[in-house]
This record gives C-alpha cells, structure tokens and sequence, in this order.
C-alpha cells in the first residue's frame, strides 16, 4: 500500500459532504479509518469516507490530518448503513456518524489505551434453565433463523408472561456457544428496562452484557466503545443508538418490545430505530428477531405479506392464567370529589391487601396535578415558554413543564387577577392518586414508579427489589410500568383512565392505547395466583376496550388494518411531516406560505397545511407543520427534497423533516 496524498474525512457535524485532508507522510489513511483533523479551530474525530480527495479543492486550502488512530477501521457495511439512515430519515451523513463515533469523545483523548472488558462466551454459565414445551418448541423453530448466514426478520409473538425473553436467551446461548466470536445486540426502547434485563442476562447465561445507552458516563462509554469496536463485547444491551456502533462481528440484533414507541428517536436524528435495526441486519446479512407481546400494525402487515417469519407462544408460562377483566364505567359512577379510585376498584384494593397481594394502579400522569386553575377568574397556568400547561410537582408545590424542563415555585397570587389563594389543582397525577390511597388504606405500603422517583438505574433497582421482596403493597406507576417488567406477585391491576390516549389526532392513539392497556393488564396474575384488571373507562363501548376485554388481539388488528388501508395511512400510505420553527411568528408563517405555494402537485401525493402545530410554543420558538401524505410506490424523500431546495430556509427558521411520524404535537 502506498500512502494516499489526500482523502475526504467526514466529520461528525450536521453537514453531508466530506472535506479533503493530508495524511501525516509515509502513514496510509485507509478507508474507515479514525483519524484526528483539525476543524473550525479545533480538533475533532472524523472517519477517512473516501480514499482520494476531492478534485476541485485547492492544495493550499487541504489541512493536514493530526493523527490516525491504531484502532479497527470501521466496518464497511456500517458506513454504507449511515449513508443509507441518513438519505432515508433526511438527515446529515456526519449527523448519523456522530451516533457511531460518539464513544471517542470530541478529542479522542485516551482512545488508544486499551482496556480489557471482554466477556468471554466460553465463562457461559451451563444451562439448568427448564424450558416448557411451547418454549421449546418456539426455540426450535427459532434456531435455524439464527443459524442461516442470511438475513431474515422473526416476530417472537407471545402473549405477556409467555417467556419469550427465555426463549431468545436460549437462542443467544446457542449463537455463542456455537460461535464465540460473535457479537449479539439486544435493543430495549427505554434506559429504564436495561437494568433488570442485565441482571436476568447475569444470572441466566453467567456473563455480564456491555450496556450502551446516552446515560453513561464519558468513561464507561468510551471503555464500552472500545470493547464492542475491537470485538471483545459479545452480548450488548442497548438503547436506541447503540445501533450505530462499530461492531467487528455483529451476527444477531434482537429489538425487544418491538411494538413501543420510544423506539422513535424525536430529537437531533429523527429515525425509528426499529426499522432502522430491520435496515442494518439487511445490510450486515444477518438475522434479526422482534420481539412484543402486541406487535405493531407494521410489523403485523409485514408477516401477513410473508416478509417476516413469525413464531408465537400462546399461553402464560408454568400454571399461570391469563387475567380476568372487569370494567368500570365512569359515566355512571358517582365519585367523591378530588378522588379517582371508583367504589369497586376500592373494594378489591382493600380485599387484595387483606391477602397480602400485590396491587398496581397505572395512570400515565406525572407529578401531582396536571393543571393548576385560578377559582377567582378561571385562569390556568401555562409555561411561559410552551403552549403548554404547568405540571404541579410535589409537596413543595413545584411547577414544571413537560415539555422544556422550565420550573417555578407556585404563585402566591393567581398571575392573571392577582388573587391571594385561590390557586388550585386539577385532575390527578400519580402522587395525588398516592394521597387518595393513602388516605383510604393508611396501612398500604407505596410506590410511585416514573421518571421522576427513579432516576438513576441505583434508585431503579431498588425499586424492582422492593417489589420483589414484597416490601410493597401498591405500586403506582406511570407507562413505566406497562413495559417489560415481571412482578411475579402481583394479582391486581387497576386502570384509572383507560381513554386518556385516546384523544388527540394521532392516527397511532387507538392502536396505543390497545397495546398499552394490554400491556399494564399483562403485569397481573404472572405466576401461580390468579390475576383481576379493573379498567375504568368513560368509552366502555369503544372497540379498544371490547376488544381488550375479549382479550382479542386479532379482532383489534383486523379493525385497525381496515382503518388504515382505507384512509391510505401506514403501512399502507407514507407519511411525513415537516416541522418549521423560529422565534418569530410572522417569519415562521410567511415562510410557510411561501412553502404552500411551491408544493408540490403530483399523483398519489397530498399535503396538509399549513397549520400551527398543537404544540405551537415549544421553548420559545414558535411551530407550524405540514403533512405530506403519499402513496406507496412514491418516493417521498425525493419529493420533500425538491420542494425545500426550491424554496430555501432563511437562516432563522428551521425546518425538522419527520419520516414516518409517531408524534403529531
Ligand atoms: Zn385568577
Ligand atoms: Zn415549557
């Protein structure tokens, strides 16, 4: 090899192209190499994307590269992976890249030390795990998937509390043991689950996992990096991102609660990292299982069109049943004011805490009000920085938005009429549901499960090991508790507002709600005692709750795909939508005007708005969005494409492209 005089690097930065740069003399920069270069003043890691440099850059104008790393070049395949991302979701190539470097650091300081963090598959625990037949037959049926050097996609589709996480263990014991170069990535949706899913991976196959999530610290990430870039990590258990790493020999991805919408990156990146997994297996040649318990409409067409195989666990694992639904209906009855816990759900608390079982109420609002209202002149407390309202917090009467994180004590005086105490709170959260239980069972141990009670993966698994070891009566969580977890004690659940989800213009609120609502009812009667879900509804005729109640999945999914074929939506019809922001409301709508004028007009295509988006103040900018709605066959990209460069972005505006929307706010 004779060293190259000039390559193009790309940089992690919101740009597309790479810039030309002069390795050190006598060093070969080969392609995907990581190398050090000098950028806006400062130095930053960057990729060597393309062996020659580019030929209308003068020399005189070419910088030299500071430093080429002794690390493995990155893979192929995964360069090929972030240029595919980001033409797909309309994003930057060094956008995406950054995902895949950001273990180094800005500098790449201390990246050559080499630390040892392997976890060896031959230290795999032998396996006295004890299969059921239907387990075992799911396994059987799943091994030669994960044997042939292909790609291909399974749904592992198995109803709550079937153990499908012991089903994909075995599978991953078997890929090690049969090939311990191998590495396999396990994705969650949520920081939150990673911590009790490494403790079951513990315990079941006896190695520790390599975690990657944006959670840790600039150490641990970068000792994680290392390991999964130089192979030495064989089991990853990771968030969204840690789909972008460089790994030497990635051989499985299973995406875990497939179904969630978390899987949705809204920020920086718009991309759904669980088509995107789909994506890379695709371009690594190699398997990749979905796994859910209620598997997404999209997910569910595509087994329906035979592009993804499926295998399915019908019943709970061991004795276990599945639970009995009970509905309340909220139109009929009468409550005490400020409380939420119908009579019925009280009866069966109180009756369950008797036996000494295990209760959880799931009401997905945090904090303690989710509005705060003047009695004097009926005004309610927003952010002044949101179209939002403020969220009452605690006992030490905190305001906070959801939204952009402002927070501010509670007023003396009402802000509109300047009245002294007439502020109060409206509508529950969990911790004014807590009150309410407290008040009824003051012998009842608590546990308010959410963002807010637990914050770091410590307080996270206390909390799980508080559960287990029953040193609590009540859990009161928010959608935190709907994914993933395994209460074996628990017998009953109560819904406090089922139809919460339900309002809104998003296409998805009905399919969510049913997942959600099947999801929390799971958690219930996992083990030997039987399990009761009591849903109070104001919609008890909705066909989310009968068909929930029937516990009918299909008859729910069949509904829902008619809907949507009709109404041309996903995964029938594309969709994308177009987010135009910027401080100054007058320039956001004349933009969005001028947008209006240029759409444009073709076959199969409609376009939406412009209209203020639900949300119109987010953090001080205000927002308006357009819809593309699309056929199919249409290539909507290309179309959002040639629009926005016909009508460029003032510099004070930005426009976030939204492929394949989960969010319409
Ligand atoms: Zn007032
Ligand atoms: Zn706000």
């Amino acid at each position: 090899m004779s060293s190259n005089s000039r390559v193009q690097i790309l940089l992690p930065v919101a740009v597309d192209q790479a810039f030309d740069y002069r390795p050190p003399v006598g060093v070969v920069a080969a392609k995907g190499m990581l190398v050090k270069v000098p950028f806006r003043g400062k130095s930053t890691v960057g990729v060597v994307w393309c062996e020659s440099g580019a030929a209308d850059v003068p020399d005189s104008k070419v910088k030299n590269i500071e430093e080429v790393f002794g690390l493995p070049p990155m893979p192929e395949k995964l360069m090929q992976f972030i240029e595919w991302t980001a033409n797909y979701n309309m994003a930057h190539n060094g956008a995406v890249l950054g995902m895949a470097v950001s273990g180094i650091g800005d500098q790449g300081s201390g990246i050559r030390e080499k630390k040892n963090n392997k976890t060896d598959p031959r230290s795999l625990t032998p396996d006295h795990w004890q299969l059921t037949a239907a387990q075992n037959t799911a396994l059987d049926k799943l091994l030669p998937h994960i044997r042939a050097d292909n790609f291909n996609v399974t749904l592992l589709d198995g109803v709550t509390g079937s153990g499908k996480t012991e089903v994909y263990f075995s599978a991953i014991r078997k890929s090690l043991e049969e090939h311990p170069d191998n590495q396999i990535l396990i994705m969650l949706p949520e920081i939150a689950l990673t911590q009790s899913l490494i403790e079951r991976v513990k315990s079941r196959l006896g190695i520790t996992p390599t975690v990657w999530h944006s959670n840790l610290t600039p150490k641990k990430r970068r000792e994680n990096w290392l390991a999964i870039a130089t192979g030495d990590a064989k089991l990853i258990i990771g968030a969204r991102s840690s789909l972008f790493l460089p790994y030497l020999k990635l051989s499985l991805i299973v995406v875990d609660e497939e179904h969630d919408a978390s899987y949705k990156q809204e920020e920086g990146v718009v991309y759904n990292a669980r088509d995107m997994a789909v994506v890379r297996a695709s371009i690594e040649k190699i398997p990749i299982i979905l796994v859910s318990a209620t598997p997404s409409l999209e997910t569910v067409v595509n087994v329906k069109a035979k592009k993804y195989d499926e295998i399915n666990l019908p019943a709970r694992f061991g004795d276990a049943k599945m639970p009995e639904i009970e509905l309340v209906d909220l139109r009929k009855e009468k409550r005490e004011k400020n409380c939420w816990v119908s009579e019925k759900l009280r009866r069966e608390l109180a009756e369950n805490l008797a036996r000494g079982e295990q209760s959880l109420l799931y009401l997905n609002r945090r904090g303690y009000a989710p509005l705060t209202l003047c009695r004097a002149c009926g005004h309610h407390l927003k952010c002044p920085y949101c179209s939002a309202y403020l969220v009452q917090h605690g006992k030490n009467l905190q305001l906070l938005c959801h939204h952009c994180g402002h927070s501010s004590r509670m007023p003396e005086k009402c802000p509109e009429c300047q009245e002294k105490d007439t502020l109060i709170p409206l509508g529950p959260g969990i911790e004014r549901l807590e009150e309410e239980i407290k008040d009824f069972l003051p012998q009842a141990r608590i546990l308010t499960l959410s963002s807010d009670t637990v914050e770091s993966a410590k307080a996270m698994k206390k909390a799980f090991a508080d559960i287990e070891d029953h040193n609590v009566d009540i859990i009161i969580g928010t959608q935190m508790v709907a994914k993933g977890h395994h209460f074996p004690q628990l017998t009953l659940v109560g819904i406090i507002d089922a139809d919460s989800g339900l309002a809104g213009g998003d296409f998805r609120a009905a399919e969510r709600t049913f997942q959600v609502l099947h999801q929390v009812s799971g958690r219930a009667g996992r083990e030997k005692l039987p399990g009761k879900v009591i849903i109070q509804t104001f919609q008890p005729e909705s066909r989310v709750i009968q068909t929930i109640l029937a516990n009918d999945r299909h008859a729910f999914m069949v509904m829902e795909m008619r809907v949507r074929e009709d109404n041309n939506l996903p995964p029938f019809g594309r969709l994308a939508a177009l987010i135009i922001s910027g401080k100054k409301e007058a320039m956001v709508r004349n933009y969005c005007n001028m947008l209006a004028k240029s759409a444009p007009m073709l076959n199969g295509v409609k376009i939406l708005g412009p209209a203020p988006a639900p949300l119109t103040l987010l953090r001080g900018k205000f927002r308006y969005r357009f819809l593309v709605k699309a056929n199919k066959s249409i290539h909507i990209q290309k179309i959002i494409r040639d629009w926005l460069n016909a009508s460029p972005v003032p510099s004070s505006l930005k426009v976030k492209v939204d492929i394949d929307p989960y969010s319409f706010v």
